[in-house]
């Protein structure tokens, strides 16, 4: 299935924020919902990861159906998953969607994906799934080929609880990365995900705190597998990427503070941005 153009490269962000769903008045210039990326790339749709985002991208695409995506699942901790039940496209019959990621435990993707992500506590059951879902089973260090579109994964997993797969697009020699849920080591680089990132376009990077708030003596982030937009800048730096996005915002982080911190990032990196809802970047 085409969309609208075969010659285009554009990131879409339906859903930035990390953890957990955040609506308010204080959240609604950058949004509340949780972690769900677009890119449609040459005549192909891909999608990455299922927060509450995904929501609003079904919605998007009702007027389009039937459709056939690509999905790209980082790992499945709830704010990556929560849209799912909800995602209408995933209800009717016609639509088609190729599922990767890495299942846990030596399960294969179809049986964790049923077992654990379309879980019996979501409110839709599994049997009301009309669209055809296909699984391919990633493991780290795989490479997708979508025709002339080149899918990397990370060589090893992001520094995340139980894992996390980085995502490289690159088509026509530009590239786009969705590398979240990873926390930088406090002495070096994290080379994986310098590799990862290397001379991307748009870098789209888990910059879920401050390098102060990761650090506050009183209550520090260590080892709760997200990192900070100054590391963010650090890796961006380092890998000779064009464009930093800040992705996977603090559900605590409103509005003002997140200016602010755009602000900031601006200084240090000048192609740095923070992710919004709805936000569209187009790469050409
Ligand atoms: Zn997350
Ligand atoms: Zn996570």
């Amino acid at each position: 299935m085409e969309t609208s153009s075969s010659s285009e490269f554009v990131v879409q962000f339906w859903g930035v924020r990390g953890s957990v769903p955040s609506p308010g008045k204080e959240t609604v210039r950058y949004g509340g919902n949780t972690s769900c990326v677009e890119m449609q790339v040459a005549g192909k749709r891909l999608i990455f990861d299922g927060g509450t985002g995904l929501r609003m991208l079904g919605k998007s695409l009702q007027p389009q159906l039937p459709i056939e995506a690509y999905w790209f699942f980082t790992h499945y901790h709830w704010d990556h998953i929560q849209g799912v039940p909800f995602f209408a496209p995933a209800f009717v019959k016609g639509n088609t969607f190729h599922i990767y990621g890495a299942a846990p435990d030596g399960l294969s993707l179809e049986d964790h994906f049923s077992e654990h992500v379309l879980h019996k506590n979501a409110p839709v059951p599994i049997k009301e799934i009309q669209a055809d879902f296909k699984f391919y089973d990633l493991t780290y260090g795989n490479t997708v080929n979508l025709g002339e579109i080149t899918i990397e994964t990370s060589s090893t997993s992001l520094n995340h609880p139980n894992g996390a797969i980085g995502y490289r697009v690159t088509w026509q020699g530009h590239s786009a990365v969705y590398c979240t849920d990873t926390e930088h080591f406090p002495d070096s680089i994290d080379e994986n995900v310098v590799h990862l990132a290397r001379n991307a376009d748009v870098f789209i990077y888990d910059a879920m705190y401050t390098d102060e708030q990761y650090n506050n003596p009183k209550s520090p982030k260590v080892g709760w597998g997200h990192s900070t937009w100054e590391e963010g800048v650090r890796v961006a730096k380092a890998a000779g990427v064009k464009q930093l996005a800040v992705f996977h915002h603090e559900p605590n982080h409103n509005d003002d503070f997140l200016d602010q911190m755009a602000v900031e990032l601006k200084e240090a990196f000048k192609g740095g941005f923070l992710a919004r809802e709805g936000m569209v970047v187009s790469l050409l």
